[in-house]
């Protein structure tokens, strides 16, 4: 019977072994996993931080749990350090005792998700410096909490923002330095500003275009933060890096299996690699872009669970394909809900496409009934084909609903007409007679 190997125990690797595994119950599947746990909700970390839920909460499957209920094997602390293909083996080697690790596999799939990108800052060697990629990252950063009070996120991304929010919750001088001239880089600045108002509001102190010049520190801590044009260096107990992280190709490389301009692992609709019998998925890989029609990094969880789903219907031998993304998130950052779809008006522009936009500031539900909350939408629309091709939105009341309406339209390709024409739900104690999603799209048409 076919041997599955998967490099990578979480979001794309776990699915993929456990599709593979519903599919194909005679197929002997093994995952290799480098941390200490295996399954577990990475985005479920800033409220581990914040101390709203506990590591185990965040566990979905113990290496056990998987053996006995999937029959999967997952071997936890194996870090693969090779990937032979002419030989359909792997090599590496358990991270506690040292000793030899190597499989042999008829089908591969490499999902080793991303890891930090190194950082230009002096000092970001020092103690008290963390990451935030894994859940290792975050346990070994709720050692520190005690002992900080005041806490530097280098970088305003959405990481950066929940952080924020989890620490102040839990009583940190928090300050967020970035060095653009707004937060969410990945929104266009008029909706930024309102996530920053936000951040504010709550006491967190937030430095645009404050690019960090170096960390200082004593006795190999750190204990201040050096920003581009800042008088002095500003206290800092402990610094969070959200400077970026870039797809963890090393392995694939080392193999013969072939990046693609993003610099992630290049990968066909069914997520094979140019390597026949190896597949990728998750954040090591390219994600198609619907709009672009083109390979981008899309490090987000959804995209990896369906790569990885892709693939592991794959790796049991069907021939499925993964649809694509338009780059939908959202986070929370206070009473706030951010959420972003398609192309930012920077992202149409580079891509030169002629766009025309509106923001739009709402009720989220009809007015005479209590407990309305504001909320912002912000929809570009293509000038020539009067498709939707981007969605924003920022507010007090139910954001997710409107991204996920647009997120649709975008994949549909829907037009403006169309989406102003839209047959939503409505009563008044969850929406309004005119959606504000249908009001953004109207606001689009007068301007068209
Ligand atoms: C703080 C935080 C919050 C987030 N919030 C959200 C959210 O709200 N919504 C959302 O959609 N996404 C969110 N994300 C993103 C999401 O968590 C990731 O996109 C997702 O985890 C990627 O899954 P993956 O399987 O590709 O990679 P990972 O989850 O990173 O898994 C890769 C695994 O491979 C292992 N590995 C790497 N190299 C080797 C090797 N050589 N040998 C063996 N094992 C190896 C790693 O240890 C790791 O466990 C968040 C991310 C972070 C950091």
């Amino acid at each position: 019977m076919a041997k599955i190997v998967v490099i990578g125990g979480n979001a794309a690797g776990l699915t993929a072994a456990s599709r593979a595994r519903r599919l194909d119950p005679r197929l002997e599947i093994t995952v290799l996993e480098k941390g200490p746990y295996i399954s577990y909700s990475t985005c479920g970390i800033p409220y581990y931080v914040a101390g709203d839920v506990s590591a185990e909460q965040l566990l979905s499957f113990s290496p056990a749990r998987l053996l006995s209920e999937r029959n999967i094997e997952a071997r936890i602390n194996v870090e693969i350090e090779e990937v032979l293909p002419s030989r359909k083996r792997v090599f590496g080697r358990r991270i506690d005792t040292g000793e030899r690790v190597s499989e042999q596999f008829d089908r591969l799939l490499i999902a080793t998700g991303v890891k930090p990108r190194t950082s230009q800052i002096p000092g970001t060697g020092l103690g008290n410096v963390f990451s935030m990629i894994s859940l290792e990252d975050a346990v070994r950063f709720r050692t520190v909490l005690g002992h900080s009070r005041k806490i530097a996120i280098v970088g305003g991304g959405y990481v950066g923002l929940e952080m924020a929010e989890s620490l102040r919750r839990v009583g940190k001088q928090v300050t967020i330095f970035e060095r653009q001239n707004q937060v969410m880089p990945s929104m266009d600045a008029d909706m930024a500003r309102i996530v920053e108002y936000e951040l504010n509001r709550h006491g967190v102190g937030v430095r645009i275009s404050s690019p960090v010049e170096a960390l200082v520190g004593n006795d190999d801590h750190v204990t201040g933060i050096k920003a581009k044009g800042a008088l002095g260096v500003e206290p800092s107990d402990a610094v969070l890096l959200d400077t970026g992280v870039r797809p963890n190709t090393d392995l694939a490389e080392t193999a013969g299996i072939r990046t693609g301009p993003t610099g992630a692992i290049a990968v066909n609709e069914y997520m094979e690699t140019n390597v026949p019998g190896i597949f990728a998925a998750g954040n090591c890989a390219e994600a198609f872009c619907l709009l672009r029609g083109r390979p981008i990094l899309h490090h987000i969880g959804t995209v990896a669970a369906k790569q990885g789903r892709v693939a592991g219907e794959n790796l049991a031998g069907r021939r499925s394909k993964f649809a694509g993304t338009v780059g939908t998130t959202i986070l929370r950052v206070f009473d706030l809900a951010v959420g972003r779809t398609g192309l930012s008006l920077a992202e149409a522009s580079a891509e030169r496409i002629p766009t025309v936009s509106a923001r739009i500031e709402a009720l989220d539900h009809a007015a005479y009934y209590p407990d309305t909350k504001k909320i912002w939408i912000k929809l570009i629309v293509d000038r020539e084909s009067r498709k939707l091709i981007g969605a924003q939105s920022a507010g007090y009341g139910d954001v997710s609903k409107r991204i996920d309406v647009a997120a649709t339209a975008i994949m549909t390709s829907m037009t403006v007409e169309n989406l102003s024409q839209l047959d939503l739900a409505y009563t008044p104690p969850y929406g309004s007679l005119w959606d504000p999603l249908i009001v953004a799209a109207q606001a689009v048409l007068r301007k068209l």
